[in-house]
Formats: C-alpha cells, sequence, structure tokens
C-alpha cells in the first residue's frame, strides 16, 4: 500500500477539521452546558449529538468484535461512500475501478466528485477476476469498489479473489457487505488487521430492519478512520439515530429471527419463480433478494406495478438483460407476488 499520506488529496491530509463546541469540551463530569448556543428547553432533543457516536460505537464494537477506533458512522453506507471519493480522490485527475454491475451509488459519487469511474465486467457467473481488475488500474487508481454480496447478483464474490485484489493494489479496496448478514461467510471486516488498505461497509438498512433511521458503517484502520472524521460533517448521525440504534443493538435476537425467517421463505419465493414457463434462469444468491431472468422482463414488470406489485427491473443493467431483481417480503407479500407471477405465466 502507498502511505496514507500519499493516497489522501493533499488539501484533506493538511486539512485543520471544524472544532465544534462538543469537540471541544471531552471528558470532565459537567452539568451545565452553555457552549454551544443551545436552548435549554426540550429535552433531549435540545442538544446537539455526540459528535463521535461513543456510546453507541462502544455497543457496536462489542457485538462485531471491531475496536471503536476502527468504526466510522455516517447517515447512511452511502454517506461512506460519498466520503472515500471526497477524501481519496483528486477531482478530474484520479480514477476508481469498479465490478459491474454492481450497486449504482459507486458511479454515482464518482460523476458528483468529478473522477473517472472505471467499470470491470464481471464472468458469466457474476464472478470477478483480481487480475483483471488490476490490469484496469493506473498510477491515479486510488480505490477499487467490490460489492459482497453483490447488488444486484445477490451472489458472494469469491474470497481469494477479493484477497488477491487486496495484496497486489496499492490503493484502497473497498468491500461493500450491505448484506453480508444474509450469508454464511465470514465477513471481511474480522481480517482488518492484516490489511491497512481495506475498507468494509456495511449498514443497518437491509437485515437490521432500519432503512429509515440511516446509519451505515465503515471499518477500517484508526488512520482512515481519522480522515474520515476529520471531513464528515460534525453532526452526521442525530440523536433519535443513536438511540434507535444503540436499541436495536441490544436487541439482536429480532435480527437473527428476521434473517431465518427470510431466508426460509426466499427458498419458497425462488423455487415458484423457477417453475414458472416464462423463467429462464434463477441465479444464486447470498442475499435477502434474487435475480431471475426472463422471456420478457419489461412485460412482466409491467404486469406486477399493474397488480399494485413492484420489483427492480434490472434488465437495462450490464450481463442483466431480461433481468428483474427480487426482495423478499413477509409471507403475504410473498404470496401475492407468487399468485401473480402465475396468473401473468401459468
Ligand atoms: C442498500 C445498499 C446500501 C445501503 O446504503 P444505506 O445508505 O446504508 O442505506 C449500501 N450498499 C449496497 C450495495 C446496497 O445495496
Amino acid at each position: 500500500m502507498r502511505p496514507l499520506s500519499e493516497l489522501v488529496r493533499p488539501n484533506i491530509w493538511s486539512l485543520q477539521p471544524y472544532s465544534s463546541a462538543r469537540n471541544e469540551y471531552n471528558g470532565k463530569a459537567a452539568s451545565v452546558f452553555l457552549d454551544a448556543n443551545e436552548n435549554p428547553y426540550n429535552h433531549p432533543y435540545n442538544r446537539y449529538p455526540d459528535p463521535l457516536q461513543a456510546e453507541l460505537k462502544a455497543v457496536l464494537s462489542q457485538k462485531k468484535g471491531v475496536p471503536a477506533e476502527n468504526i466510522f458512522l455516517g447517515n447512511g453506507s452511502d454517506e461512506a461512500i460519498d466520503l472515500v471519493y471526497r477524501c481519496f480522490t483528486r477531482p478530474g485527475v484520479d480514477n476508481v475501478v469498479a465490478i459491474e454491475p454492481t450497486y449504482g451509488m459507486y458511479k454515482v459519487c464518482a460523476d458528483v466528485n468529478d473522477v473517472a469511474y472505471r467499470p470491470v465486467m464481471l464472468d458469466d457467473c457474476y464472478q470477478l477476476s483480481a487480475e483483471r481488475l488490476l490490469s484496469a488500474c493506473d498510477g491515479n487508481t486510488k480505490v477499487i469498489w467490490l460489492c459482497s454480496p453483490n447488488n444486484p447478483t445477490g451472489n458472494h464474490l469469491l474470497g481469494e479473489e477479493i484477497v488477491k485484489t487486496l495484496e497486489a493494489f496499492d490503493g484502497i479496496v473497498v468491500v461493500d457487505e450491505a448484506y453480508a448478514d444474509f450469508s454464511k461467510r465470514p465477513s471481511f471486516r474480522l481480517v482488518l488487521g492484516h490489511f491497512p488498505n481495506l475498507i468494509v461497509l456495511n449498514t443497518f438498512s437491509k437485515a437490521w430492519g432500519c432503512a429509515g433511521i440511516r446509519l451505515g458503517m465503515a471499518y477500517a484502520s484508526k488512520e482512515i478512520i481519522e480522515v474520515f472524521n476529520k471531513v464528515k460533517y460534525p453532526y452526521n448521525v442525530n440523536v433519535l439515530t443513536q438511540r434507535h440504534a444503540i436499541e436495536a443493538l441490544n436487541n439482536m435476537e429480532d435480527i437473527d429471527r428476521w434473517v431465518n425467517l427470510l431466508l426460509l421463505e426466499r427458498g419458497v419465493v425462488m423455487r415458484a419463480v423457477q417453475q414458472l414457463p416464462c423463467c429462464r434462469q434463477v441465479y444464486p444468491t447470498d442475499s435477502n433478494f434474487f435475480l431471475a431472468r426472463f422471456d420478457d422482463a419489461q412485460g412482466l414488470y409491467d404486469y406486477l406495478v399493474g397488480q399494485g406489485i413492484i420489483v427492480r427491473n434490472r434488465s437495462r443493467v450490464a450481463l442483466c438483460d431480461n433481468c428483474l431483481r427480487i426482495t423478499i417480503g413477509t409471507k403475504e407479500e410473498n404470496t401475492a407476488l407468487i399468485s401473480a407471477l402465475r396468473t401473468y405465466c401459468p
């Protein structure tokens, strides 16, 4: 890995971060807070949230086995994705490499930040090749984007190829594990210590059932987390979100129960879709959704919309022609979907 001082944008490396009232005050017990121009009334919403979310990180650290200093929390993992660009890539100069197809935000954030985005096609089994990714890199490639399990294909990426990429690339490798809670494979956050260039993303939005509170995490070296903390908005995770996340972490049985239920239901829906005469292929998945190829995805999509059932039409995405991405819902929702599919495609 190149030294962090060479990977980070020069203006960010030398940035003097904003020092908020709550940053400057640290530690000693206090009961009179006259430092932040807050209104003393309307507790607890009158107070700014903890900018570094210490209490929440302590609980998360314990549940996920990652030291708090290796955790960044943001307004969804989308905030971390944008921060990767703002911290590491020089607009109009640097570029990033990513698997294709994958999650759309990597490209959108590249465009917003005026950074060239170099997609590298997966193979027919939606797998990556470290060699092909690396051959798309040059001296100005700062980041490689991987997503495992991948969206929209649903499958996990080969661990050996991810490791090869981490070992051979001298810049940052992001492994987005938004769906890892649905997979039995070990998370890359557990090998952070081996790879100083690794950033692992996870989110409260999927298995955790908390898309509405907007909370995502990045796990990385202490040095990378410090760069993120310097650049993020001072109060990026609000009081309500911090509170609810702590509650959710203290009720992990709920999450396990939801995941088990969704995995069972996933089997039911996938088998039903596989049996439809208009279905050409159902792709293997490690997520709470799956990709399926149909004779006429657009026609089927339109029919489902007419029935009030919305799935994701991915038929215009690379390697996904005539594919729909179907999320697993409740038993009732899945039954409604299957019955509509059988009517359209008897
Ligand atoms: C849904 C999803 C996210 C989640 O983003 P949030 O901003 O945390 O809601 C991140 N990455 C991938 C690949 C996703 O599919």
